[in-house]
C-alpha cells in the first residue's frame, strides 16, 4: 500500500518533504501517475499538491503576472488576464493533450517534466518566463532557460518546489503564433512546434522577432541568428525561405518513435513559412 499525503499549506508541505524525502510529488498526476503505473517510477509515498491554494491561480501584479505552479491548463485557458496578455500561451494550451488532460494537468507539471515536447515551453521561452523555486525558508527566481537543464532535467534540488511562473506583460508584439505538428490532429505529442512573437509594422516589416522550437533538441531551442535574419526585413517568401534554411541548421533533432531527425529538421524550417500569413 502506498501512502498519499494531501497537504493544505506550504508549511505542511515543507514538513512532509523533510519527513518523507523519498516521496514523489505530483500536481495533476498526468505524468507521474502514468509512470507509476508503468513501473517507471518507484515511490512508497506520494505527496499531492492539489489542495495547496497558494500554488493555484493567476495574480496580476501590474507589469508582471504570476501563475501558481498547480494551476491547471483548463484554469489558464479560462483566465482573462492570460487571454489578454499571453495569447501565445492560450494557443499552446488549447492543443495540449485532451480535455481530461487539461482538466488535471498543471503548468508546473509541464515545466518540471521538462520534455522537449512540452507544449507550454516554447511560448514560455519566447515570453522570457522566470520560475520561482522555494524550499523551507528560501526562495529563488530564475529564467526558465536556466531552470531546464535537459530532457527531464531541471535545477530543482531535494526538498525544493516550483511554486510559480512569472511573465512580464509586453505590448511589443502584434503577432502571437504557436503551431504544433503531431502525428494526428488531436491528443498528439509535438513532433515539432514553433512559438513566434513578432512586432510587424503597418508596412509588413518585422521590427522584433522571438522564436522558439519544441521537440527539435534536448530542450526548447531559440535562435538569435534566425531572429536576426527576420528583423528589419519585410515579410516575404524569400526572407522566410532564408530564415527557414538557417532554422534547419539551428535545431538538433533526434530520431525517435514519433519521427525521424531529418523530417523534424525540415518541418522546423517549414513552420516559419506560415508567418507569410502575417505579411502586410
Ligand atoms: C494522454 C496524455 C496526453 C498528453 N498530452 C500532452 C500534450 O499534448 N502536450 C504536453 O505538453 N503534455 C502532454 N501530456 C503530459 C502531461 O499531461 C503534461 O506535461 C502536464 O502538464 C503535466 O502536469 P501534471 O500536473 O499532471 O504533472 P504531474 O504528473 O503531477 O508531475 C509531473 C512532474 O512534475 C513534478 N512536479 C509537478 N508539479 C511540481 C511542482 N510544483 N514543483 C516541483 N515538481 C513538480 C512531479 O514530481 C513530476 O516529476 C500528456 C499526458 C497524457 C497522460
Amino acid at each position: 500500500m502506498r501512502e498519499v499525503f494531501l497537504p493544505r499549506t506550504l508549511d505542511e508541505l515543507w514538513d512532509l518533504l523533510h519527513r518523507r524525502p523519498e516521496a514523489a510529488i505530483y500536481a495533476g498526476g498526468t505524468d507521474v501517475l502514468v509512470k507509476l503505473r508503468a513501473g517507471l517510477i518507484v515511490a512508497s509515498s506520494l505527496i499531492c499538491l492539489e489542495r495547496i491554494e497558494d500554488l493555484k491561480g493567476v495574480r496580476d501584479h501590474g507589469d508582471e503576472v504570476y501563475i501558481g505552479a498547480a494551476t491547471t491548463h483548463r484554469a489558464l485557458l479560462a483566465d482573462s488576464v492570460i487571454q489578454k496578455h499571453f495569447p501565445i500561451l492560450i494557443q499552446a494550451l488549447g492543443v495540449l493533450g485532451s480535455p481530461p488532460v487539461r482538466n488535471m494537468g498543471t503548468i508546473g507539471g509541464n515545466v518540471v517534466t521538462a520534455s522537449p515536447a512540452g507544449d507550454t515551453l516554447p511560448p514560455l521561452y519566447v515570453l522570457d518566463a522566470e520560475v520561482e523555486v522555494r524550499w523551507g525558508d528560501g526562495a529563488q527566481r530564475l529564467p526558465l532557460s536556466r531552470f531546464i537543464l535537459g530532457p527531464g532535467k531541471t535545477s530543482l534540488g531535494p526538498g525544493q518546489l516550483l511554486t510559480g511562473v512569472w511573465l512580464r506583460k509586453s505590448a511589443d508584439y502584434n503577432v502571437h503564433h504557436f503551431e504544433k505538428v503531431g502525428q494526428r490532429k488531436a491528443l498528439a505529442i509535438a513532433v515539432v512546434s514553433l512559438a513566434a512573437l513578432l512586432q510587424v509594422s503597418d508596412s509588413g516589416r518585422i521590427d522584433q522577432a522571438r522564436l522558439a522550437w519544441g521537440s527539435v533538441g534536448p530542450t526548447v531551442i531559440r535562435s538569435v541568428e534566425v531572429e536576426s535574419a527576420l528583423e528589419g526585413r519585410v515579410i516575404s517568401r524569400d526572407v522566410l525561405d532564408h530564415a527557414a534554411a538557417l532554422a534547419q541548421t539551428a535545431v538538433s533533432p533526434i530520431d525517435d518513435i514519433r519521427a525521424g531527425g531529418a523530417y523534424r529538421r525540415t518541418v522546423a524550417g517549414n513552420l516559419l513559412l506560415r508567418l507569410m500569413n502575417y505579411a502586410g
